[in-house]
């Protein structure tokens, strides 16, 4: 079959691979109908060390089931199926918490061994699922499959992000990057309740989209002052790092109010980064990390997508066939566009 795989220096190609099969009695595999180019999709591309040539690409997918090993109850050949984008076992003591992230036998599809035991990924035409209870949930009747796309990662992401922040009802919200997540914090933000959210984006075509999207869209050098007319100079009550890094961090620390939460969302290559602890002491700041759990938050997630609360299919900049995946990648590396899904089948 037809997939994506690293080619080495930062490039894709479309290989011929194995199809995959039914390993264990709690697989199933699912022929991809789209599958998203993501952010961590290039970031692994520049990581050999752990995402080596050959490896398959792609961790957001949605398709139809073609196989299901003996154990799987949930799903049946033929359902359409939207994938998390990393399993987890579903019966430990973090999945039994709902922290299917933290579970020891999380695998990320398609991003080699950077987040634990490889798993080929999904901008294929097949992929395996393992736990496929857990793993796959079924897209409802009435939703696009380019909008089930964002759930199994970008979405997700947004919801976890907002979810963790503690934010309330009216809360002026900071969204610092204006790529796929940031976007859909801000559109998930707003569903559940967020006041003004001012996404923080140097693109003026993402600046645009958040724009569409109903926040108040701004280059960097007029974040703060944005912010402060809305909170007579307090500062955001929450601020959504959607970027990472240290300069994610440090745009969000100088956003938010006193007492006020900073949640990261944003890829952390960096070991280390320097805290800026005497203010964050002094205005009694909250700093968390979250990573999007469609296990965990799927039925919400589900609900916000059915009732048209966020359509997220407005951050989709093209939809393309797989053999443009080389040309995809690159425009998504340049940054040229925002959102690329692959159509592997319809
Ligand atoms: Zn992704
Ligand atoms: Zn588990």
């Amino acid at each position: 079959m037809r997939a994506v795989v690293v080619a080495g220096h930062g490039t894709v190609r479309l290989d011929d691979v194995p199809e995959p099969s039914v390993r264990h009695p709690t697989d199933a595999v699912v022929a991809v109908h789209r599958a998203a180019v993501c952010g961590t999709d290039l970031h692994v591309l520049a990581d050999p060390e752990h995402c080596p040539a050959g490896t398959v690409l792609g961790h957001e997918f949605v398709g139809r089931v073609v196989a299901v090993g003996a154990l799987v109850a949930r799903h049946r050949v033929g359902d359409l199926v939207v994938g998390a984008d990393y399993t987890s076992c579903g019966t430990c003591w973090w999945c039994r918490q709902g922290d299917h992230w933290q579970c020891a036998r999380r695998q990320f599809f398609g991003t080699g061994s950077a987040y634990g035991e490889p798993l080929a990924g999904a901008q294929a035409e097949q992929v395996r699922v393992p736990f496929a209870d857990v793993t796959l949930r079924s897209v409802p009747a009435g939703v696009p499959v380019e909008a089930a796309v964002f759930l199994a990662d970008v979405m997700a992401t947004g919801y976890a992000a907002v979810d963790r922040s503690g934010l309330r009802a009216g809360d002026v919200l900071a969204v610092i990057g204006g790529g796929p997540v940031g976007q859909l914090t801000s559109l998930v933000a707003q569903a559940c309740g967020a006041g003004p959210v001012v996404l923080v984006e140097p693109v003026e075509g993402r600046r645009r989209c958040g724009t569409d999207g109903g926040a108040i869209a701004v280059p960097p050098d007029k974040a703060r002052s944005a912010v402060d007319r809305l909170t007579e100079g307090r500062g955001a009550d929450v601020v959504v790092d959607a970027v990472g890094g240290p300069g994610g961090l440090d745009t969000a620390f100088g956003l938010v109010r006193g007492r006020g939460s900073v949640v990261s969302v944003g890829l952390h290559p960096d070991e280390r980064w320097g805290l800026p602890v005497s203010r964050a002491f002094v205005a009694e700041l909250s700093l968390r990390f979250a990573v999007g759990d469609l296990a965990r938050d799927g039925d919400r997630l589900v609900a916000l997508l059915r009732s048209g609360l966020v359509d997220p299919t407005g951050v989709v900049s093209e939809v393309v066939p797989l053999e443009q995946a080389a040309q995809a990648y690159a425009r998504a590396a340049d940054r040229s566009v925002l959102k690329t899904v692959l159509r592997v089948a319809d």
